[in-house]
């Protein structure tokens, strides 16, 4: 079910007309639905739980979208969360994550970092090297805690939509190879301040093709029983995110029954405990990126600009990755559709969002909508150009509240400081 469809000939989110958010809030603006981020969880939820994956920690990963209440929506449903650091931590517990839910991921944790999330009393560490586990091991003892970790491994399998969102390959910084994992999770089960709870991988993002999530999957359950026939416990396997969502240009995903069926089938009598750090299959397509037309700029020569009041800044993926996005007319005209390139302000030329897409016909004031840009999109905005950062604003049913304002240029300049001989 799509929640941003059109009501009387006018895009809504859910029962709320898109108009009405852009001219309250002003443009660009991010608008999600409360609707279609329950949804996701739930059918992923749901799908994992039929294929008989018992009751997987699902932990919602933060960095795709690390909105509060975004978060909060889903922590209701009883979803974690990945983070990556003591920012996405801090959110996560703002949302109201239970630390038992929380997964700590990423390559470079700092001393800081790792104190407080066993302060905190994170589920897992997943420990992506050896320093790190050393690193993790020094401050536990120091904290006379039992830090509970998994070791990240990298399956060397190529996957994920762009070279930039691909993690798997044993050439990326992600991870420690099979033999490593072998060794550090013997190590770490003689110390007596690490607990080696799992092993954990994540080969990309954005991945429509089941064939390497499958191959990935085949050498984790080898790992599990190579490691338990030496005689070491394994009682979590953490299966990372990755799934694709559909952006209208690329092949369809694969869905989450096939996904769930395909790991139930590799893991059939494997008796672990499943997680899973699904980030744009929950969120992508329970949000849009409005923005106002500022004008058309129509070259004698032939090519038409759509230049828009969002920038590479609110939205970066195109710019980053060649990313697509979906642009609809929020209310279309009538009239033969025309080829546009969709610019922002920016002064950069990577601040094209397409080029040559045809579209409704289109004139200064107009508001249009990027789809799928619930995930890695408010999350990876900055202040480029003094550009105020894009807010957000959440609906549900027919109400809808601004989960994070656009600040003022006041508040921008107040956040600096003269140096003291200036
Ligand atoms: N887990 C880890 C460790 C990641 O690095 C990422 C994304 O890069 C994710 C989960 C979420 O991936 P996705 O949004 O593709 O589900």
């Amino acid at each position: 079910m799509n929640h941003f469809e059109p009501s009387q000939g006018v895009m809504a989110c859910e029962s709320v007309p898109l108009p009405t958010i852009a001219e309250a809030v002003g443009t660009p603006v991010y608008v999600y639905s409360s609707a279609t981020l329950e949804r996701h969880y739930e059918v992923l939820r749901d799908a994992l739980m039929a294929a008989g994956l018992g009751r997987p920690l699902i932990a919602f990963a933060v960095k795709a979208n690390s909105n509060v209440a975004v978060i909060k929506t889903l922590a209701r449903l009883g979803c974690g969360a990945d983070v990556v650091s003591e920012g996405e931590i801090r959110r996560a517990l703002a949302a109201g994550v239970p630390p038992e839910r929380i997964v700590f991921s990423g390559v470079g944790k700092t001393a800081r970092e790792i104190a407080f999330a066993l302060k905190t009393g994170v589920a897992e560490i997943n420990v992506e090297s050896e320093p790190e586990l050393e690193a993790v091991a020094r401050i536990a003892a120091e904290l006379k805690v039992r830090a509970a970790i998994a070791i990240r491994v990298n399956p060397d399998v190529e996957a994920g939509g762009h070279a930039k969102i691909s993690t798997g390959k044993a050439d990326s910084k992600f991870g420690v190879s099979f033999s490593e994992a072998a060794r550090l999770y013997a190590a770490a089960a003689v110390n007596a301040h690490l607990d080696p709870v799992g092993v954990a991988y994540h080969i990309g993002s954005q991945i429509v093709d089941l064939g390497p999530m499958e191959a990935a999957c085949r050498k984790m359950r080898g790992l599990v029983e190579q490691l338990r026939a030496e005689g070491l416990p394994v009682r979590r396997l953490d299966l990372g995110g990755g799934l694709g969502v559909p952006y209208f240009d690329q092949p369809d995903p694969p869905g989450v029954e096939p996904y769930a069926a395909m790991i139930a089938r590799v893991m059939q009598g494997l008796d672990v405990e499943f997680a899973f750090e699904p980030g744009r299959m929950i969120c992508a397509n329970a949000g849009v990126l409005v923005a106002r037309v500022i004008h058309v700029h129509r070259r004698p020569e032939g090519r038409n600009f759509l230049v828009l009041d969002a920038a590479m800044n609110d939205l970066i993926r195109p710019a980053m990755y060649d990313a697509f996005h979906d642009i609809r007319a929020v209310k279309p005209r009538p009239g033969e559709p025309v080829l546009y390139d969709v610019v922002g302000p920016v002064c950069e030329s990577g601040d094209t969002f397409t080029r040559d897409r045809l579209l409704p016909p289109l004139e200064a004031g107009d508001l249009v909508a990027f789809m799928t840009a619930g995930a890695y999109g408010a999350a990876m905005a900055s202040e480029y150009n003094t550009r105020p950062l894009v807010p957000e604003a959440m609906v549900k049913g027919g109400e809808w509240a601004v989960i994070r304002p656009r600040p003022s240029y006041e508040d921008m300049l107040a956040a600096e400081r003269p140096a003291s001989w200036l």
